[in-house]
């Protein structure tokens, strides 16, 4: 099948595929894409199909056997009267997805309970924070410049939002969750886990989605560091700990998240912010943005027109 690619996803894992030779110069770079068909010999896909692929950053792709990585994210149609295309590489994607097996399928937060969730404007943040308000949460978000909290706050509407920019961080986060945290979403790493570290209650749970602030650190083993400075709180607090490998959902949990998802959205429960930049030459200014907090929401790149 050949496609045109649309809109190309730009995401903190990539860089840790760089990192770790999966990306070979001269190849091109992964990427997963909305894309319309042009030619297709699949069954099922016609030319005008909306698909969601993986043509990496390129204008044109081919897709099927033996040319797509990623086997457990395969090709698959997009309705274009469901939801605005883009969102099949977010909120209806793998990043809505990772929220819900995080929150919904993992944590299973109680009401009343105090949730935390770090990078809470990001593309999996700000549908983390939401369906733990929609579960009944105190909801408290981490995020970094005043305007993203704001959005958290005021938009997605979780009770509060921490900048970890903020030089009295820590006592602000605490002074926000009087109550202890009970599920800690945890996006980034770094300065902002430490913060949360000494917050959790007994039998905390935590979900493990990524380290985005220690993608750019070449020479340490990033989750030992993780698990070694709280190692102590998390044996005495009986915290536990659940890593989270968004392709091990897509079997057991893809088409009930996309049903609730879809109904949330259509009946307004759901807000979600997205960050396009224009031209596929844009892609690398943009990547390195995204890492370093400078764009808003959920970050793609519009390499052709809808
Ligand atoms: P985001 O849109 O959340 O972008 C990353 C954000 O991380 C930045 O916008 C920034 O937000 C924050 N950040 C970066 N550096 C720092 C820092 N030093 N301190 C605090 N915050 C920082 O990306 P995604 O939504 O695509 O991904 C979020 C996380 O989920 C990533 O860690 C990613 O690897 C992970 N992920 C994991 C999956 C899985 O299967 N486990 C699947 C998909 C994603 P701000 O400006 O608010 O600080």
């Amino acid at each position: 099948m050949l496609t045109r690619t649309i809109y190309l996803s730009l995401d903190p894992y990539q860089w840790g595929r760089r990192r770790r030779g999966v990306e070979i110069p001269g190849e091109v770079c992964h990427g997963r894409t909305v894309s319309q068909v042009l030619q297709s010999r699949i069954k099922g896909f016609e030319a005008g199909d909306y698909v969601f692929n993986t043509n990496g950053w390129q204008t044109y792709g081919l897709t099927g056997e033996g040319i797509s990585d990623f086997g457990y994210m395969l090709p698959r149609k997009i309705d274009p009267n469901m939801a605005p295309i883009s969102s099949a590489l977010g909120i209806l994607g793998m990043l809505g997805l990772t929220a819900y097996a995080g929150i919904v399928v993992q944590c299973a937060p109680q009401p009343g309970e105090t949730v935390v969730i770090s990078a809470a404007s990001g593309g999996v943040g700000q549908v983390a924070g939401q369906l733990a308000k929609l579960r009944g949460c105190r909801v408290v978000g981490i995020a970094g410049r005043e305007e993203k909290c704001a959005y958290v706050r005021d938009t997605l509407g979780l009770d509060a939002c921490i900048s970890h920019l903020d030089s009295d961080f820590s006592e602000r986060l605490r002074a926000a969750c009087p109550d202890g945290v009970d599920v800690y979403f945890e996006n980034v790493g770094g300065r902002v886990f430490e913060a949360v570290l000494n917050l959790f209650n007994i039998n905390a749970r935590i979900t493990l989605c990524g380290l985005a602030s220690q993608y750019g650190a070449m020479n340490e083993d990033i989750m030992q560091v993780w698990n070694e400075t709280g190692a102590d709180i998390f044996s005495r607090r009986n915290v536990i700990v659940h890593p989270l490998f968004v392709g091990n959902f897509v079997v057991s949990h893809q088409d009930q998240f996309l049903a609730e998802m879809a109904e949330w959205l259509r009946g307004g429960h759901m807000h979600y912010l997205e960050d396009i930049s224009d031209g596929l030459e844009s892609a690398p200014q943009a990547f390195r943005e995204m890492l370093a907090g400078g764009t808003f929401g959920k970050t793609l790149v519009q390499v052709s027109a809808d």
